[in-house]
């Protein structure tokens, strides 16, 4: 998807916008940014969301990824097996 690549369509149409923001609503369970407490401080992931303008498509990534590479450092977060 962030190579520019719909992996359900094969379209070359993604788009993401930084300036977006998901909201909570009470009808459905979009996804928002992420906030995690670890012994020391509070760390924010924020999502950046990518969407396949031609089937709908959508996937979320990390804004940034020198939080997403601290994050096996961090209280709380295990790998998935
Ligand atoms: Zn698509």
């Amino acid at each position: 998807m962030k190579n520019g690549k719909c992996p359900m369509c094969n379209s070359t149409k993604i788009y993401t916008n930084s300036n977006a923001i998901f909201t909570e609503t009470s009808d459905s369970a979009n996804p928002y940014d992420v906030s995690v407490y670890d012994s020391e401080n509070e760390v924010t992931i924020y999502l950046a969301p990518y969407i396949c303008v031609n089937c709908g498509f959508t996937a979320s990534f990390a804004d940034d990824m020198n939080i997403v590479k601290g994050l096996p450092d961090t209280d709380g977060w295990e790998q998935v097996k």
